[in-house]
C-alpha cells in the first residue's frame, strides 16, 4: 500500500503534524474523521487558535484609533501582522497588502475600483472558463454597470488552458483578465507567470484570484508579476473572516476607494472627504485585526512546516488517490491537466456525486458535492455536479485508502 510515498525521497511526518490539529483527533458518527474538504475550508493548528486567545484575552482594543497601551499594542500587532503577509508574499511593499474579509472581499474591491476607475463603454474583461462564482460574477457585474463586454478563455477537456487562446481573446479594449491560480474544480494550476507575461504585452491588467493557489507552494507576487493576488485566510490554515488582496502600488495609487468610513480619510468636512494614504484607503471601518494577527500565525506555522515539502507530499498524496480511484469501474477523474493542484474531481457512473457525498459521511470521510462554486466548470462536462476530494499536508495514505473504500461501497450500495 502507498508505495509511491513509501518510495518517497523526502519524508514527510504528516502523523507529527496531525498533533497540532485539535479538530483532527474527532470522531464522527463514531468513526475517525477523514477530513478531505481542504478545498472549501482548512483545520487550524494551535498556534492560530492560542494566537486568537491571547489577543482577546490580553490585547484586544480597536487599531489606529486609541491613544491608550492596548489600542497601541493591537495596531502593532495588525500592522506586523501586514508585514508577515508582505514577506510570505514578497510584495515589494506593505502597502500594496490590504486587509479585507477574504479572496470575495478582494475580488470585488478590484472590480468596483479598478471598473470605476479604468473601465468605460465598450471595454473588455477577460476571464476563464474554470472561475469560482466569487471570480467571475464581480466582472459580470461591472459589465453590465459600465456597458463592457465578457469574454471568456475556455479550458480544453484536460482543464488546461491555451496560451494562443487568450493571445487571440486579447484585443486593443481588453483591460483585464480575470484567472484562477488553482482551479478549486479541476484542480489544474495555471501558469501564471507566464500568462501576466503576455497579458502584459497587451496593455492587460491581471487580477489572479489565489484562493486555492495560496496553499499550493510558494507564492511570490512579484515573480509572478500578478497586477492583483487575492486570497482568504481560512484556506490556508488561517482564521476566516479574514483575507489579503494584494495590488501593486502602481494601480492601488490610482483607483479611488471602494467603500467609505472610518479609517480610510484624512480629513472630513460636511462638504468634502479627502482619502488616507496606502493601504488605509482601502480598509474602511474596523478591520478584522484579530483575524489579521490568526492569519500572521497560520502563515509563520506554515512556514516551519515547510511550504514546499508540504505541496510536494500532497501531490504525493494526489498521485496515490488518483491512482487508488481510477481503479474503480466506472470511476471517472475529472480535469487531467498535466500540473495539478491535490484536489481531484470525480463521478461515477450511474452514481448521483450527491448520494456519494451522502454515504461517504456516515462513514467518516469529509468531501463536497456539488458544482463547487463553478457551475460553469461542471457544465462544460455536461454533469450535475462532482465528488471533491481535496488534501492537506495532515492528511495521510491511510485515509486516502478511507476514502477508496468508502467510494467502492457508495458505489455498491446504490447499485
Ligand atoms: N476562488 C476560489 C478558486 C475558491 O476556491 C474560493 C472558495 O472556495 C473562492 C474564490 C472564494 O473564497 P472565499 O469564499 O473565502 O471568499
Amino acid at each position: 500500500m502507498f508505495t509511491a510515498i513509501q518510495h518517497s525521497v523526502s519524508p514527510f511526518d504528516a502523523e507529527r503534524f496531525r498533533r497540532d490539529f485539535p479538530i483532527l483527533q474527532r470522531e464522527v458518527y463514531g468513526r475517525p474523521l477523514v477530513y478531505l474538504d481542504n478545498g472549501a475550508t482548512t483545520q487550524k493548528p494551535l498556534a492560530v487558535l492560542q494566537t486568537i486567545e491571547r489577543f482577546y484575552n490580553q490585547i484586544n482594543a480597536n487599531i489606529h484609533r486609541g491613544v491608550h497601551r492596548l489600542s497601541a499594542e493591537s495596531t502593532e500587532e495588525y500592522e506586523r501582522a501586514r508585514t508577515t503577509v508582505q514577506r510570505y508574499i514578497n510584495a515589494q511593499h506593505p502597502h500594496e497588502v490590504l486587509f479585507t474579509a477574504g479572496a470575495t472581499a478582494g475580488i470585488n474591491m478590484v472590480a468596483n475600483a479598478f471598473g470605476d476607475a479604468f473601465v468605460r463603454e465598450g471595454d473588455e474583461i477577460i476571464v476563464s472558463e474554470m472561475e469560482h462564482h466569487s471570480n467571475l460574477v464581480p466582472w459580470q457585474m461591472l459589465c453590465q454597470r459600465k456597458g463592457a463586454q465578457l469574454r471568456v478563455w475556455r479550458f480544453d477537456e484536460r482543464g488546461e488552458l491555451s496560451l494562443d487562446h487568450l493571445a487571440a481573446l486579447m484585443g486593443k479594449r481588453t483591460k483585464l483578465l480575470a484567472i484562477t491560480h488553482v482551479s478549486n474544480t479541476l484542480g489544474t494550476v495555471n501558469p501564471i507567470a507566464q500568462i501576466t507575461a503576455l497579458a502584459h504585452v497587451h496593455g492587460v491588467a491581471v487580477m489572479v484570484d489565489g484562493a486555492q493557489g495560496i496553499k499550493h507552494g510558494k507564492v511570490d507576487v512579484q515573480q509572478l508579476d500578478a497586477d492583483f493576488y487575492a486570497f482568504s485566510g481560512h484556506k490556508i490554515y488561517g482564521p476566516t473572516g479574514i483575507g489579503v488582496l494584494y495590488g501593486k502600488e502602481q494601480w492601488l495609487s490610482k483607483m479611488p476607494p471602494w467603500q467609505g468610513g472610518g479609517d480610510m480619510v484624512a480629513t472630513v468636512t460636511l462638504e468634502r472627504t479627502t482619502y488616507n494614504d496606502l493601504p488605509f484607503k482601502f480598509e474602511a471601518g474596523t478591520s478584522n485585526y484579530i483575524g489579521a494577527a490568526g492569519l500572521a500565525a497560520a502563515l509563520d506555522y506554515y512556514s516551519a512546516v515547510g511550504i514546499e515539502a508540504a505541496t510536494a507530499y500532497e501531490h504525493e498524496l494526489l498521485q496515490y488517490a488518483t491512482q487508488q480511484l481510477q481503479a474503480i469501474d466506472g470511476l471517472m477523474i475529472i480535469g487531467n491537466a498535466d500540473s495539478k493542484a491535490a484536489i481531484i474531481s470525480f463521478v461515477q457512473q450511474g452514481v448521483h456525486p450527491y448520494d456519494t457525498g451522502m454515504i461517504l459521511d456516515k462513514m467518516g470521510v469529509a468531501v463536497r458535492t456539488g458544482n463547487h462554486c463553478t457551475q460553469p466548470t461542471v457544465d462544460h462536462f455536461g454533469l450535475p455536479g462532482t465528488v471533491r476530494a481535496s488534501f492537506a499536508f495532515y492528511n495521510t495514505p491511510a485515509e486516502v485508502d478511507c476514502l477508496v473504500e468508502a467510494v467502492r461501497r457508495a458505489r455498491q450500495m446504490t447499485l
